[in-house]
């Protein structure tokens, strides 16, 4: 028997959450604000919960409160409110030491997900 690896690259298109993706991988928090009822969804839903998928894409401060947060075996992550969305959103937390102090913000990551650490305030 013969075992051969091969390498497969992937070039996935992020489609209509595109402006979303791209936020996260430059640090900022771009949310959907619904056209019919305004609710302003992040991550943002498609369709929003009013049933309208009519909508605008805007940037979020960046902040958010920690609701609560939980350790794991591959960090920590928290369900935040994001200054501006009308949801709850789980991220994983920078490092520990950040979690105590605020503000919280979002901070770019590679692979592109939501990450909150401490503000840069330099
Ligand atoms: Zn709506």
């Amino acid at each position: 028997m013969t075992t051969v690896h091969l390498p497969l690259e992937y070039d996935l298109k992020a489609g209509w959450l595109s402006p979303f993706v791209e936020g996260l991988t430059q640090g900022r928090a771009v949310a959907r604000v619904c056209a019919a009822c305004g609710r302003v969804s992040f991550p943002p839903l498609r369709t929003c919960t009013c049933g309208s998928a009519e909508g605008e894409w805007v940037i979020l401060s960046g902040r958010a409160t920690v609701i609560t947060r939980t350790s794991g075996l591959d960090g920590d992550f928290a369900l935040a409110q994001f200054d501006g969305a009308d949801g709850l959103t789980t991220v994983a937390l920078q490092s520990t030491a950040t979690v105590a102090q605020s503000p919280l913000v979002l901070q770019a990551s590679d692979p592109p997900r939501l990450v909150l650490g401490l503000e840069d305030t330099a």
